[in-house]
């Protein structure tokens, strides 16, 4: 299935180029008191709710998916956990460009481990990316997005997809400077995720999509998830070695090489097969 959030915190799922409006299923989510769980509701009850999505999708209002704003499908993810240079083609790339790597230690991966987005950054495609601090240079990252699905702690890699809910596209925006990563990875509306929440039922291995980034429509980026140096099992299993992975925490995976500045006016279309297509515009900085 492919799930999306719309308009005023609408439940869809996607039917080519509709959205049934399948809302009705959230009355079946549990109350929730203070304090509230770390985890997302909706993605952890996702597979105790798929036989009554299912069942809604017959009677559901068909709604062009062009019609709609789409928000992010992961309401409340507990943490946005990330990866820095993840492919061995943009670690080269960093490392040869000083206005990317502005004389910060650039490691692999496997030295570097992971890092933490705000979670108040994310939103969906059609909110669009408000410009912050626009007199520096500002940079999308196309990646990969696994959601997690179940808790776990200490997952091995040969273990860790069964813990996947399912896939997204993300845009991980990125200030470039010399502070800390999550601080400059972290304003508002930097961390763009949809178009929906691919179940992983349906796309058992997203071990080989591939992506392309689109900025006014010419290639920024072409990647293919094979090419990750840590792929999804690899970076859960790296994750929950540190901390417990909670329902709705978001992996996101590293972007490819290609990257280049973007501003205010212009349009992103940031793809994976079989996922969806991100379409956002940016926007002015915010008032
Ligand atoms: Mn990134």
């Amino acid at each position: 299935m492919k799930i999306c959030r719309f308009d005023d915190n609408r439940l869809g799922v996607l039917d080519g180029d509709d959205v049934l409006d399948v809302s009705t299923v959230l009355e079946q989510l549990p109350a929730c008191r203070y304090p509230l769980p770390r985890h997302d509701l909706l993605v952890a009850e996702l597979q105790r709710l798929a036989p009554a999505i299912e069942a809604a999708k017959p009677h559901a209002r068909r709604i062009p998916v062009n019609t709609v704003r789409l928000l992010s499908p992961v309401a409340n993810p507990g943490k946005i956990v990330a990866a820095p240079v993840n492919y061995t083609k943009h670690l080269q790339e960093v490392l040869g460009d000083a206005n990317l790597h502005h004389d910060n230690q650039i490691n692999h991966i496997e030295r570097a481990g992971l890092f933490l987005k705000a979670v108040s950054s994310l939103e969906g495609m059609s909110r669009g990316v408000e410009l912050c601090h626009p007199e520096r240079r500002s940079d999308p990252e196309l990646e990969l997005v696994a959601v997690i699905g179940r808790t776990c702690k200490n997952a091995s890699a040969a273990d860790a997809l069964g813990y996947v809910a399912g896939y997204c596209v993300g845009l991980d925006m990125t200030i470039r400077g010399p502070e800390e990563r999550s601080f400059r990875k972290s304003p508002d509306t930097y961390c763009v995720l949809g178009p929906c929440l691919v179940t992983a039922d349906e796309l058992p291995d997203a071990g080989a999509l591939d992506m392309t980034l689109h900025v006014n429509g010419e290639i920024r980026q072409r990647a293919n998830s094979r090419d990750l140096i840590l792929g999804v099992p690899q970076l859960i299993a790296l994750a929950s070695s540190f901390y417990t992975l909670h329902p709705g925490d978001l992996i996101y995976t590293g972007t490819a090489e290609g990257v280049a500045a973007i501003k205010a006016g212009d349009r992103m279309l940031a793809h994976i097969d079989r996922i969806g297509t991100l379409d956002v515009r940016i926007l002015e900085q915010a008032q």
